[in-house]
């Protein structure tokens, strides 16, 4: 299946549509339609099938069939910065890559870790900082674990093959570059302990720079950590997608079970919170229909 669409017939979802080598393909829902395409791909589709804010949809002159404003709002990722050192001697990445994970908090009276980094056995620069990174490098990553910056995702038309414009909007919140500057600041000062000095010739990024630059610094080297989610969030204020039993506001039979559900981004990784989420719509299709 290369792409879908919902299908909805007077408030009510009946199927998909789906193009599968070059061909449209329609499939009937006998009890209900559950979307499950990640934090991307599910706001995408229902707009693309009338479902957002309307204004938005009227842009692309696809037909309100529901006007739910927080469809593709409230966009989260852990964003984060790629700190990194040459090795002294090329190692290749064994296992995961990932030796180590530490949550921190940048100030002790928060209530839970704002900081989540992860040494990497090879760099992640940005393409902005691709051209100072080693050939052989490692990396702390470090990164936000309680963004307060919200991105989007839009539609650029109501083609279904169009891929949809994220507006990840990273740093936008001025308290993520002061977090984001604390967390580099753990990440240097682990990094350049004794305890690190046999894989390390130098410090290749960011160095010790000070307020404008280190600003600089996290703003150019500031990439995904591929955790994007929340993009249709589950609540019940007026930009809330989804009820408690994952049901989208104002479609009879329509679901969604997947990681836009999420209201914020959890402070640890991603995956798991999604399995759960799964395990939760597969517990409500079996009570409510019988299965
Ligand atoms: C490179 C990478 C590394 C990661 N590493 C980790 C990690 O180490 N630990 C961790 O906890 N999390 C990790 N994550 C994040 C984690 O994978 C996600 O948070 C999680 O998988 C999200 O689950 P989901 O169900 O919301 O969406 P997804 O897992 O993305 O599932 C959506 C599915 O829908 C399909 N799909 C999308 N659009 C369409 C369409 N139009 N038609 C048909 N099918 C469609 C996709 O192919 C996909 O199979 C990583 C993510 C990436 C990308």
């Amino acid at each position: 299946m290369r792409e879908a669409a919902g299908l909805l017939e007077r408030g009510r979802a009946v199927g998909v549509e789906a193009v599968r080598d070059g061909r449209t393909l329609r499939i009937n829902a006998s009890r209900e339609v559950v979307l499950a395409l990640g934090a991307i791909q599910t706001p995408s589709v229902l707009m693309r099938s009338g479902i957002g804010d309307e204004n938005e949809l009227r842009t692309f002159g696809i037909p309100v069939v529901q006007h739910l404003p927080g469809v593709g709002q409230n966009l989260q990722d852990h964003v984060s910065f790629g700190c990194i050192w040459e090795y002294r001697e090329p190692i290749a990445p064994r296992n995961t890559g990932n030796g180590a994970t530490l949550y921190w908090k940048s100030d002790s009276a928060l209530k839970s870790p704002d900081l989540l980094f992860c040494q990497v056995e090879f760099p992640v620069p940005s393409p902005e900082t691709a051209s100072r990174a080693p050939a052989h490098g490692w990396m702390m990553f470090a990164g936000l674990a309680l963004p307060k910056s919200r991105g989007r995702v839009r539609l650029r038309n109501a083609e279904p093959l169009a891929t949809p414009r994220i507006e990840a909007n990273m740093l936008s919140h001025p308290d993520d570059v002061k977090t984001a500057i604390a967390c580099v600041d753990v990440c240097r000062a682990l990094g350049n302990t004794r305890a690190f000095e046999p894989l390390v010739a130098r410090e290749s990024m960011p160095g010790p720079l000070g307020g404008a630059e280190m600003e600089r610094f996290v703003r150019d080297s500031a990439v995904t950590y591929w955790h994007q989610i929340c993009s249709a969030k589950m609540g019940r204020d007026a930009m809330s997608v989804v009820d408690g039993k994952l049901k989208v506001y104002g479609i009879d039979r329509l679901r969604i079970a997947d990681g836009s559900v999420m209201p914020r981004i959890t402070t640890g990784n991603t995956m798991a919170p999604c399995v759960i989420i799964g395990e939760k719509a597969a517990r409500a299709l079996r009570d409510e229909h019988d299965i």
